[in-house]
């Protein structure tokens, strides 16, 4: 079955808003974006033929900021899917309480094949032609699939060659010592495990004694297996894709895998290297079965619609949390099966919610023109990851919620109480 991520993100909405009783007008507003920008971006490739890429721009809801959100450089990107991640945008900045609104970009385009100078024009491209629907108070982007600083900070170059101005605070992922924050790497990796954390804690589960399995090794997949082995947990397995043959490989160790090595053999996209790895001893298998191992913690990190109906029976009887920090991983037609297993699930939109609070923090710094030390970007991340996930296990165990409920009736209350104030329903 093909899954819609914009359709499962209202799937979710209509289901909470149901149950809240919203009142009509606010959910005409808030199960669609709000402003859409479709465009082209022709770019000059090195072989002197010009290329036209597909992009997309979506600002989701800005009532209680401006929208913020990522920007994503995937073949596959679909207006759809950006539709959906803007929306899941403006819950997540709600749910931590950021005076920030949802946005979401995407770029059909491969990045793994583009030189860095064709990279770098698509960028610049991308900036001219949506110019006047970005900027620190209109619209904020962030790195995301298969983007990084160094396309943010091209970006912002472009914008303030554009407007003979300094503006820092008009995308957040970029470089330190260049406006970016010290920690802003790690912090949608570290945030993850800051949650896991805090939800093991609460069920009297010490983390040192637990497994994972994880699927992706980007930028959240590497950062959320190091915290969490940090934290004495043992990572099994990584599932990662090899674009050299289109293929997910899980790469195994049953001792625990050590995360610096795996880290040192992969590439700036997150696919490990296939010979090194066996060289280093770990089993190379092919195909996906990161969900099959005897572990306690599920962690998908990759993209949206893993976590399925059809996949759930070969995920392992052994698993008890489903941590989900990619953005959309699993289906609403899977929560069913998650709430009959009695799975503890962390829901996406709550549990990635680190890189873009410390995106906010950025901004803040970018803003002031001072900037804070790693050991404070943590401690601020850490509080509001923690006071965040503190909301929603509460208010689950108060109402008897499942967790992903409860983080939506939580979001939608803030983006409603901010669409009334202003008056615009
Ligand atoms: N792309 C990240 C996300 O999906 C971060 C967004 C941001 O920092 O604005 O949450």
């Amino acid at each position: 079955m093909a899954y819609n991520p914009y359709e499962n993100a209202q799937a979710q909405f209509d289901t909470v808003a149901d149950s809240i009783n919203l009142e009509q007008s606010a959910r005409d507003l808030l199960r669609e974006p709000m402003k859409e920008f479709h465009f082209n971006i022709p770019v000059k490739m090195d072989d002197g033929t010009t290329k036209v890429y597909r992009a997309y721009r979506i600002k989701h809801n800005d009532a209680r900021g401006p929208a913020k959100g990522g920007l994503r450089f995937h073949p596959h990107e679909t207006a759809d899917t950006v539709r959906a991640l803007s929306m899941w945008m403006t819950w997540k900045t709600a749910v931590v309480d950021i005076p920030l609104g949802g946005g979401k970009g995407g770029v059909v385009c491969d990045p793994r094949l583009m030189s860095l100078g064709e990279q770098e024009r698509l960028c610049r491209g991308f900036v001219r032609q949506s110019y006047g629907q970005l900027g620190e108070v209109v619209d904020v982007a962030a790195p995301d699939v298969m983007t990084n600083a160094q396309h943010m900070l091209w970006m912002m170059d472009e914008y303030e060659t554009m407007t003979g101005g300094r503006h820092p605070g008009m995308i957040t992922g970029k470089p330190v010592g260049m406006g970016g924050s010290l920690g802003r790497t790690e912090a949608t990796g570290y945030g993850v495990i800051f949650v896991l954390k805090e939800m093991l804690d609460s069920e009297n589960i010490d983390i040192k004694n637990t497994t994972a399995s994880i699927q992706g090794f980007g930028n959240v997949g590497e950062y959320t297996a190091l915290k969490y082995s940090q934290f004495g947990g043992k990572i099994i397995t990584v599932a990662c894709y090899s674009p050299s043959d289109n293929n997910t490989y899980t790469f195994r160790k049953k001792t625990g895998c050590d995360v610096k090595e795996l880290v040192s053999i992969k590439d700036s996209y997150g696919s490990i290297d296939k010979e090194k790895a066996l060289a280093l001893g770990y089993e190379v298998l092919p195909g996906d079965d990161w969900l099959k191992e005897d572990v306690d913690i599920l962690i998908p990190a990759a993209l949206e619609n893993q976590i399925t109906p059809e996949v759930f029976p070969s995920i392992s009887k052994s698993v008890r949390v489903l941590c989900e920090a990619a953005n959309g991983p699993t289906t609403p037609d899977s929560d069913d099966l998650i709430k009959e297993r009695g799975l503890l699930l962390l829901p996406d939109f709550l549990t990635n919610a680190g890189g873009v609070t410390c995106s906010y923090f950025e901004q803040v710094q970018s803003n002031m023109n001072y900037f804070w030390p790693l050991a404070e970007v943590l401690e601020k991340l850490e509080f509001s990851m923690t006071n965040a996930f503190r909301a929603v296990y509460n208010l689950a165990k108060e109402r008897n919620l499942y967790m992903r409920d409860a983080a939506y009736v939580i979001a939608i209350n803030r983006v409603y109480d901010a669409i009334k104030q202003r008056g615009w329903i």
